[in-house]
């Protein structure tokens, strides 16, 4: 079998690059895919009781790349969304990220901003170089609130004390000296008007694009010619663990239906200090749709299994860079998104990713 080019993964990294290829260039393209649907980790379906649920955990689209927004927006039309997320602390659910209202109902005060800023300041422990994750929530909100809202979230989500991970992760909340308290303040939010899937289906759309599911890569590609290949799976395995295995994290979801139409006061409720899952998600309250019952999700994290986040500390990083040098003497081979490129990414800047590939493969 001859192809120009081949992209392993239809996860939105693979299908960017695919529907480009397809589209822009004219070409024919082959997408291998090991799972038996399309989507990777933005697939959702409609469960036994006809609830649209993200399979993968909840997935929210935000961003301020108005060419990424643009560029999905021709496949799909949104729901507008402003996403939020209560956290359970005392018993209490209060808003996430921290912000006026966390503080007032947390502390029942009720502060101005420049009260909370001050107020934070006084709790702020002075750190000179900001190193870990646990630098970053201290420096920002002390010892306190670190406690109750960062500390044992993330010891359970990663496995880790902060004070090992990379400042990127607990850098991913802000806090806010206002009333504001949606979980992201990107120009562009929302949900796909039809769910995620059909988004993909309509990148994937091209008679151009040929989808082999149910495949291992490894078990066709000896049998394929190509000029260029897009890789999107784990560098490890491309690489035959050459330098040992990257860590990922991983998670175990369990799905329960209600025979209720409400079950939570938000789409998602943080557990930071109970339970051995992080967070239920109510998919109702992100989709919008309309149902007698409600299906939940719970986030079980854990070590082994689907690699779904790449691990964000120094060690893995330096491991990764050994990778790196491998990947940069590859001519026919570019390596993309989340897991090929071992980065804590966003869905929009995956597809950021993918269209500067895009450009440079085109020269
Ligand atoms: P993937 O979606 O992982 O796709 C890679 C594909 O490659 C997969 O389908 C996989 O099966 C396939 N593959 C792997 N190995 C092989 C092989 N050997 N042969 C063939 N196929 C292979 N982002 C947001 O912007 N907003 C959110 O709210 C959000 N929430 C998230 C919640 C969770 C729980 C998780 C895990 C991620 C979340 N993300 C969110 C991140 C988002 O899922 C990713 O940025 C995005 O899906 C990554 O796309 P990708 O194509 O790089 O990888
Ligand atoms: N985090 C936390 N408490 C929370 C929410 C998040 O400590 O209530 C930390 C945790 O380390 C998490 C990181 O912030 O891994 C990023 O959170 P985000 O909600 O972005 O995680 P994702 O949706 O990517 O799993």
């Amino acid at each position: 079998m001859k192809y120009e080019y081949v992209v392993v993964g239809a996860g939105i990294a693979g299908l960017t690059m695919a529907e480009r290829i397809a589209n822009v260039l004219g070409k024919k393209v082959l997408v291998i895919e090991k799972r038996n649907h399309i989507g990777g980790n933005i697939y959702d379906s409609y469960n036994e009781d006809g609830i649209l649920i993200h399979n993968y955990g909840p997935h929210i689209f935000h961003t301020n790349d108005k060419e990424v927004y643009d560029y999905l927006s021709r496949f799909t039309k949104w729901n507008d969304f402003w996403h939020r997320v209560l956290t359970c602390v005392d018993g209490n659910l209060i808003p996430m990220p921290i912000t006026l209202e966390t503080i007032n109902a947390l502390y029942h005060t009720d502060f101005t901003p420049e009260q909370m800023e001050q107020f934070l300041k006084e709790k702020a422990v002075d750190i000179p170089e900001i190193k870990t994750s646990k630098d970053v929530a201290l420096s920002k909100v002390g010892e306190e609130i670190y406690e109750k809202f960062f500390e044992n979230y993330t010891k359970k989500q990663w496995g880790l004390d902060p004070a090992l991970i990379d400042t990127s992760v607990i850098s991913r909340i802000p806090v806010r000296y206002n009333r504001d308290t949606r979980y992201f303040t990107d120009r562009y939010q929302g949900m796909p008007k039809h769910g995620y899937t059909k988004m993909c289906e309509a990148m994937a759309a091209s008679p151009n694009i040929r989808l082999l599911l149910n495949t291992d890569y490894k078990e066709v590609i000896e049998d394929i010619s190509y000029d260029m290949l897009i890789y999107t799976g784990p560098t490890d395995y491309f690489y035959d663990y050459r330098y040992g295995k990257m860590a990922y994290r991983s998670l175990d979801f369990v799905f329960e239906t209600h025979d209720t139409e409400e079950y939570q006061p938000a789409p998602v409720v943080n557990y930071p200090n109970d339970y051995d899952f992080t967070r239920i998600t109510e998919f109702k309250k992100l989709t919008g749709q309309k149902h007698a019952k409600t299906t939940i999700l719970k986030e079980f994290p854990k070590g082994e299994g689907e690699p779904y986040y790449p691990f964000p500390t120094k060690e893995y990083r330096e491991q990764f860079a050994r990778y790196q040098e491998e990947m940069k003497k590859e001519t026919k081979v570019r390596f993309l998104g989340r897991l090929a490129e071992y980065r804590y990414y966003n869905m929009d800047a995956v597809v950021r990713s993918a269209l500067n590939l895009f450009e440079s493969l085109r020269g």
